[in-house]
């Protein structure tokens, strides 16, 4: 139709999802929908294992691309142009769809200079009487005719042109741009991250809401030993992963008494571990709180004495619900990698303060044993820390930033 906008959007693993796929892909275009919520009369639509999005033809396309290929559970996403062949017979079909590419052809040569091609063609309508190998002949000879500058190269084409033929339609397109795939967000039920300023917990995040997970976050801080900024900081992490987790709940809590408690009455070498424990077990609560059933950290095996196996085991014993450490066996550089591509690398590495570093023990136990740290925590008065810091709690949501 004049005055419309068509993408192909592929739902990958969705696809795959047996009985449960109605409900997949109705998660995943109610996401698509909210992510293209500020442009008016914008359509999804489900048919046959994929998703078609028309926008207005005023919406630029790079927006929707932007937008739509950072939802989880889409594979890659087209734009394509659309060919009515509703009521028509087959050889009417093909002749229109000739058409549309032919014009495609005519305007990337004219766009790009001279182009080689070659053209894929697939008949997902199995009553279509012309096969897929005929269909793509048939029109890879009238742009030959109909298009100079063009020339066949099926090995390395500059334009790979797609001609797909589907019930009541025909598309053409060219570029796949690449989504993250997963799962849709809302189908894997919600998880409490703890949310440091460093490069690993916000990769963590991502991960898990890959996987389908809504994200809430707890943030500790030791104001004023710890800056505002830092502060800033972990709001402006929450904002990047916002975009791909939607809205994300921000819970901070000063954890001075705690670390206060620990200098005054613990053996330093036990600092680290028990304030990972004093975290978790806060976070215990606020995850009951928000019904968040998992807790997620950037945890990765070996990378620093408290993630040491042994350490792992003793953190993993004061929460009272399942963990999950999805970099447990990433390296370093993979992390920062993924970091990067998300887009919270640049953040992640400004200079800040972690309340961990503000009371830094000199030798931490990096093999410590269950009954010592139990022993030693037993020296804090809990109800008091846990009160006094839970007093502190502010929660604040943060909106992605370029949604509208
Ligand atoms: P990150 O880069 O995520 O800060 P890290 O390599 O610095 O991780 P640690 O400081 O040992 O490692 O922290 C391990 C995990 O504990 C973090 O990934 C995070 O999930 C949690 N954590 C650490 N500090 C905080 C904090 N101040 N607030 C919330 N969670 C924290
Ligand atoms: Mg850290």
């Amino acid at each position: 139709m004049k005055g419309e906008h068509v993408y192909i959007v592929r739902c990958g693993e969705t696809a795959l999802k047996g009985q449960n796929k109605p409900y997949f892909e109705r998660t995943l275009a109610q996401r698509i929908r909210r992510v293209l919520s500020g442009f008016p009369e914008t359509k999804v639509e489900r048919s046959d294992g994929l998703l078609f999005v028309r926008t207005l033809d005023t919406v630029r396309a790079e927006d929707v691309l932007r937008r739509v290929s950072r939802v989880f559970g889409v594979d890659s996403i087209s734009p394509a142009q659309e060919v009515d062949i509703g009521g028509t017979t087959d050889e009417q079909a093909l002749s229109m769809l000739g058409d549309a590419a032919v014009a495609w052809m005519k305007a990337a040569v004219a766009d790009r200079g001279d182009l080689t091609f070659k053209v894929v063609s697939k008949r997902a309508d199995k009553q279509f009487s012309i096969q897929s190998p005929d269909i793509a002949s048939r029109i890879g000879g009238r742009i030959l005719r109909e298009c100079p500058g063009t020339r066949v190269d099926v090995h390395d084409p500059d334009v790979r042109l797609h001609a797909d033929v589907r019930r009541g339609f025909a598309y053409v397109y060219e570029q796949k741009i690449s989504g993250f795939g997963g799962l849709p967000l809302g189908t894997n039920g919600k998880g409490l991250v703890l949310l440091s300023g460093g490069i690993d917990s916000p990769v963590a995040a991502f991960l898990m809401a890959h996987r389908g997970m809504l994200i809430e976050a707890v943030h500790f801080h030791s104001y004023p030993y710890t800056s505002r900024q830092s502060q800033e900081k972990v709001r402006e992490l929450a904002g990047i992963l916002s975009v791909y987790c939607g809205p994300i709940r921000v819970h901070s809590i000063n954890i001075l008494p705690l670390m206060e408690q620990i200098a005054q009455r613990c053996p330093e070498e036990y600092t680290t571990i028990l304030v990972r424990r004093g975290m978790v077990r806060l976070a215990n609560l606020i995850a009951s709180e928000n019904d968040c059933a998992m807790l997620i950290t950037g945890e990765s095996l070996g990378q620093v004495a408290s993630q040491t196996a042994e350490s792992i085991v003793v953190v993993d014993q004061a929460a009272d619900r399942p963990v999950m450490r999805p970099l447990i066996a990433m390296d370093k550089v993979d992390i920062m990698e993924t970091a990067r591509q998300i887009g919270t690398y640049e953040t992640s590495i400004l200079p800040y303060d972690d309340c961990c570093s503000v009371f830094l023990p000199k030798r931490p136990a990096t093999k410590p044993a269950l009954e010592h740290v139990l022993s030693a925590e037993a020296l804090l008065d809990e109800e008091t820390w846990m009160r006094q810091a839970l007093e502190s709690l502010e929660t604040e949501a943060i909106r992605p930033r370029d949604e509208l």
